[in-house]
């Protein structure tokens, strides 16, 4: 459920509500809004009468919630949920955010570089991977700490924020540290305790789709995070497995329109990783800003070929430069900017 306060509703009877919410054992969540501010309430709402918020100060109305993922859903919040990050840029509003950078951090000198590049082809904000979620333990695991570094040296010298996975619970103050924003992959969607944590830490998260996690579970993911009092959560779009083996994965673009239909949260696309094949990242990238992405997530390093970690998908510096003016009148056409 969620409780509508009035334009005019005072800080103390927003407190009041709050109180009253967890006198009764539930967990209130504060929504602000540019005109009004609405609060979400978390728990078995039955333990009090429906009409309970009703008469008191400053309430215009409750509302019940129907969908499962209450913080989410577009039914207790009705307009859009923009994240600003530390330099004046943002994921979520009219300019399309583009995260880039190279699916491994390998040198200072190789991120240093590729943050220069793709903050003058006009990024919103530097990708590097630390610690690597890898299929195969044999292979290459990411710089961890060391890589951390590095990634902020980045930003010292590009003045881009930056974006990084943190892979366990016990890793996310180590991270949080270093990253301007939080990337929950794949493989971690349903691990709740992680979830968990990011949400508390604050900063913004990037919770990337589970391979074969339906939207519903994707959403009640983000409910994880949001549940934290995180209102920070970019759901990324990032393919699905399905029978088809010719691309990595299954890019599936129609859950972008199908997500703003029922969220709040900002979402965006991923095409490297979901296609898995460079020549179609570009295509696919136009095709996400096309159906209303709110972002795109584009692997890119100076040479693909020499990449530590998925170079096939991989894009150089020169393919992305082109990209982002190619994606110029697509943004356009769809009423955003790049
Ligand atoms: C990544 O972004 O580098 C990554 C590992 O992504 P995913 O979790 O989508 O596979
Ligand atoms: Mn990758």
């Amino acid at each position: 459920m969620i409780i509508v306060m009035k334009p005019d509703a005072t800080k103390k009877d927003i407190d009041h509500v709050l109180e009253r919410i967890e006198s009764v054992g539930l967990k209130g969540v504060l929504l602000q809004g540019t005109s009004r501010n609405v609060i979400a309430v978390i728990g078995d709402e039955r333990v009090v009468p429906a009409d309970f918020w009703d008469v008191l100060p400053g309430v215009e109305k409750s509302v019940p919630i129907l969908a499962p993922y209450k913080l989410a859903s577009k039914e207790g919040k009705d307009f859009k949920t923009v994240i600003h990050l530390g330099n004046g840029k943002k994921i979520g509003g009219e300019q399309i955010a583009v995260i880039a950078g190279p699916c491994a951090i390998e040198s200072k000198e190789q991120i240093v570089e590729i943050a220069k590049r793709v903050r003058d082809a006009g990024a919103t904000a530097l990708r590097g991977g630390a610690f690597k979620p890898r299929s195969n333990p044999y292979t290459f695991q990411g710089l961890q700490e060391e890589g951390l570094v590095h990634l902020a040296r980045a930003r010292e010298a590009s003045g881009l924020p930056i974006v990084t996975e943190v892979l366990t619970p016990e890793h996310v103050k180590l991270v949080s540290k270093y990253s301007d924003i939080l990337q929950v992959g794949t493989r971690n969607m349903q691990n709740f305790l992680l979830l968990r944590a990011v949400g508390e830490a604050g900063k913004p998260v990037i919770l990337k789709r589970g391979m074969s996690a339906t939207i519903e579970e994707f959403l009640l993911a983000a409910e994880y995070i949001l549940a934290q009092n995180n209102p920070n959560v970019i759901l990324c779009e990032r393919g699905i497995r399905t029978f088809e083996t010719f691309t990595r994965f299954t890019l599936s673009l129609s859950i972008v329109p199908q997500l703003k239909e029922m969220t709040h949260l900002p979402i965006i696309v991923d095409p490297s990783h979901g296609t898995g094949k460079r020549s179609l990242v570009n295509p696919m990238c136009k095709g996400a800003v096309a159906v209303g992405a709110d972002g795109l997530l584009v692997e890119t390093h100076p040479d693909p070929e020499r990449s530590f970690v998925d170079g096939p998908q991989t894009i150089n510096l020169e393919a992305f430069e082109c990209l982002m003016q190619e994606l110029k009148p697509v943004a356009e056409a769809v009423g955003r900017r790049m």
